[in-house]
């Protein structure tokens, strides 16, 4: 039998190439080795009351992003983590075995709280509960993370060692499966490729979009003039160039540094090499889109299948709790 892979993501709308290096594939290639639940979690975004009324929106482009980028509804679950309500139950159960103290220690906690001081929630100090829910729920034995994710995994670990404890074996400990995501730089060439920053290029973009987006990149300050030799090592255009056009590199670099190509021609093959990696993908979520009721099939038939795990897991622990008669 496979092991289970679970992993969520919040609900971050169309997703730009950022999420497509670093997490997408990722989730892509598991599924042909694991028996994946891939959720986006909606309940999770509301912790910092942001853009709730384009939740919805942002949940059906972030899907359609993630099946024109080849997520298959037959191989993965693929849901939306408040249509399957047993994971807000289950946060509270799990609650009742979480020392305050694990929870107030987390530095993302201590980091949120200073983001946003005019909303301290409790769903912010409670979110690493909630995470364990998502994940033990569905008996998740693997999660892919990132190495920065590590902490938060090792609390879900924790807890669910901590229920096995009190209560019997129940859960599985969640494994980590480190992925060593790329780090995508975004167009200003300083900071993560993200939407905080406003530096990113959209898988959905066209073609034209793509090429006046990437023209926008800061590349080797010290090259000021054409004349001047380059240094493709410091520079982020050069950088993803290994992520699409890696057969040309080495030439882009010889080039670079000899002053033989200048910048808007190398943005120009960057600008290329982006189209042409993605041009089936934009395809098929053009195709996807113009089924207006497909991304809500896929939802909805995730969500069922989500649900009968599920249900199982919440009568198990329920059960374990004393809430139920001990069935003979
Ligand atoms: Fe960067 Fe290319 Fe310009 Fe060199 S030629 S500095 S790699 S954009």
């Amino acid at each position: 039998m496979k092991q289970r892979v679970f992993s969520g993501a919040r609900p971050t709308g169309r997703q730009h190439i950022g999420n497509y290096l670093g997490a997408i594939q990722n989730y892509v290639n598991l599924q042909e080795e694991y028996d994946c639940i891939y959720c986006i979690v909606d309940v999770h975004a509301l912790t910092s009351l942001e853009e709730t009324d384009r939740l919805q929106e942002n949940i059906h482009e972030m899907m359609l992003d993630w099946l024109a980028a080849g997520l298959d509804p037959q191989k993965s679950i693929l849901f939306v983590q408040s249509h399957v309500p047993e994971v807000m139950e289950l946060h509270t159960l799990l609650s009742m075995v979480t020392p305050l103290g694990w929870l107030l220690r987390v530095p993302t906690f201590k980091e949120k709280a200073r983001m946003q001081p005019q909303n301290v929630n409790y769903g912010l100090v409670g979110y690493p509960v909630l995470m364990t829910a998502d994940i033990v729920l569905y008996k998740g034995e693997i999660v892919p993370v990132g190495e920065d994710q590590l902490p938060h995994l090792e609390l879900a670990r924790e807890i669910a060692r901590r229920f096995n404890s009190i209560f019997g074996p129940t859960f599985p400990e969640p494994q980590s499966k480190l992925t060593s995501f790329p780090l995508v730089v975004g167009l200003n060439g300083t900071q993560k490729m993200g939407k905080t920053y406003d530096n990113y290029i959209e898988l959905a973009a066209t073609p034209e979009e793509t090429l006046k987006l990437v023209m926008t990149a800061v590349t080797d300050p010290a090259r000021r003039y054409r004349s001047d030799p380059g240094h493709p090592e410091v520079c982020n255009v050069f950088s993803l160039h290994h992520f699409f056009n890696p057969d040309r590199v080495d030439g882009i670099a010889d080039e670079c540094r000899s002053a033989g190509i200048g910048c808007v021609d190398c943005k120009q093959l960057l600008a290329q090499g982006i189209n042409s990696e993605l041009a089936a993908l934009r395809e098929r979520r053009a195709a996807l889109a113009a089924r207006p009721q497909y991304v809500t099939e896929v939802l909805s038939d995730g969500a069922c299948r989500a649900q009968a795990i599920a249900r199982d897991t919440l009568a198990e622990v329920k059960e374990k709790m004393g809430l139920v008669r001990r069935s003979v």
